[in-house]
């Protein structure tokens, strides 16, 4: 297993992260012996960084990842969980979240402790304003959290604004060759590297999507390599080659994608694709922009709108619906776009004052485009949705 180097704490992490969200489950109900097998393998096979979540499974997943790790394995990885910053109104609910996330991985301190899925800067802020922020910096003085990080996913601005708002230990981004211009992107990438914070990169096969469900064209390009890889080597190949990703957290839900996995990270250094792979991934790229409906290269010079459209995210989700076959775009547009923000940034919210155009170096249409994102995604039960979504999630102002 290959390890790269955590450049602020000088920490040797196994390139491959076990994403725990994905263990084989039905329902939310684990094989807990299957999984926790797993996980021992894994680290058998050098694996130290395992990525769980307060929300994963109802909490069912921190408990299993807990069991797993029990005695002798727990020293030899590193767990990283997060705070559900979205169900957070108070100081004291992030206590008590954090206090169960302990009680549940059986551990007295977590490693990589995140914010999770911050969108948009005054998500960051309300945290500061009542007072967590400040809570877990003395949890890490205590040495109870060891790096402090937070996962995004929201536009290229938001994540610059997070970045540098605060000395963050780490952060986690979505990204694979299909989101290189999309999200953080790898513009949010290099900036990461620029500050020397270490990046982990989640989705390299876009929650599988990568891996079997790419249209045939794009699957007859790689094979003219004449490797035998799997999508997914292919999707992993192009994180991992990028030097200025740390650690990359796979979702495995089986012992074959494990295995395969375990036999990648060993030899998927950085800038080791040879030039004629580099050329595929361009054909790949030129074949994916050939489909896509809106030319929006994700640059965010139409940014900030002074509504708050997300106009990049809006377009990429867009696109993303008639590029690779899926199910629930419109829930992940919801959740992409500002479920968990307090200030959303649907297509719905464009006035159509169209100051962005002028700024757009591919001369798209910006209103027009943002009404046909709307119509596709945002039906007359659009509101209802969001309302109920948010109640569902517990989403809270500071006051509550
Ligand atoms: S036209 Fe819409 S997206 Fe563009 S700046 Fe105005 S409100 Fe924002
Ligand atoms: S300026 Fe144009 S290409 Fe760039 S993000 Fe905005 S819409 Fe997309």
């Amino acid at each position: 297993m290959l390890t790269r180097t955590n450049v602020k704490n000088g920490q040797e992490l196994s390139i491959l992260g076990f994403g725990c969200m994905r263990l084989p489950n039905k329902a939310g109900i684990f094989d807990e012996s299957r999984c926790i097998h797993m996980i021992r393998t894994a680290i058998e096979n050098g694996v130290n960084y395992f990525d769980t979540a307060y929300i994963y499974h109802a909490g069912k997943n921190e408990i299993l990842l807990g069991k797993a790790l029990e005695g002798p394995w727990r020293e030899r990885v590193n767990i990283a969980t997060k705070l559900p910053v979205y169900m957070v109104g108070r100081l004291q609910t992030a206590k008590k979240m954090f206090e169960s996330e302990l009680t549940r991985l059986m551990t007295d301190s977590i490693d990589y402790y995140l914010l999770h899925m911050l969108t948009d800067y005054p998500m960051f802020l309300r945290m500061k304003e009542i007072g967590v922020i400040e809570w877990l910096e003395k949890k890490k003085r205590e040495g109870v959290i060891r790096n402090l990080g937070f996962s995004f996913h929201g536009s290229k601005n938001a994540f610059r604004e997070i970045l540098t708002a605060y000395p963050w230990d780490f952060c986690q981004i979505q990204y694979n060759y299909l989101d290189e211009n999309n999200q953080a992107g790898k513009e949010g990438l290099m900036l990461a590297a620029s500050l020397g914070i270490p990046v982990i990169v989640m989705e390299p096969i876009r929650g599988g999507m990568l891996a079997n469900q790419v249209p045939e064209t794009i699957r007859r390009i790689f094979d003219r390599s004449g490797k035998q890889r799997s999508m997914a080597e292919w999707a992993l190949r192009w994180v991992w080659d990028h030097k200025e990703v740390t650690v990359v957290l796979s979702g495995m839900s089986d012992e074959a994608q494990l295995s395969e996995n375990i036999r990648i990270a060993q030899d998927a250094k950085p800038e080791s694709l040879t030039a004629e792979e580099r050329m595929l991934y361009e054909r790949v790229k030129k074949e994916l922009a050939s489909r896509t409906k809106v030319p929006c290269t994700g640059c965010g010079y139409c940014m900030p709108c002074p509504f708050g459209v997300d106009i990049p995210g809006c377009f990429s989700r867009y696109n993303e619906k008639f590029l690779i076959p899926q199910k629930h775009t419109r829930m992940k547009y919801l959740q992409a776009l500002g479920i968990f923000s307090e200030k959303p940034g649907y297509a719905s919210v464009c006035t159509q004052c169209g100051r962005c155009e002028s700024h757009c170096p591919q001369h798209i249409a910006i209103r027009q485009e943002l009404k046909k994102v709307r119509k596709t995604f945002e039906g007359p039960l659009f509101g209802a949705m969001v309302r109920i979504g948010r109640s569902f999630l517990r989403i809270r102002k500071p006051s509550g």
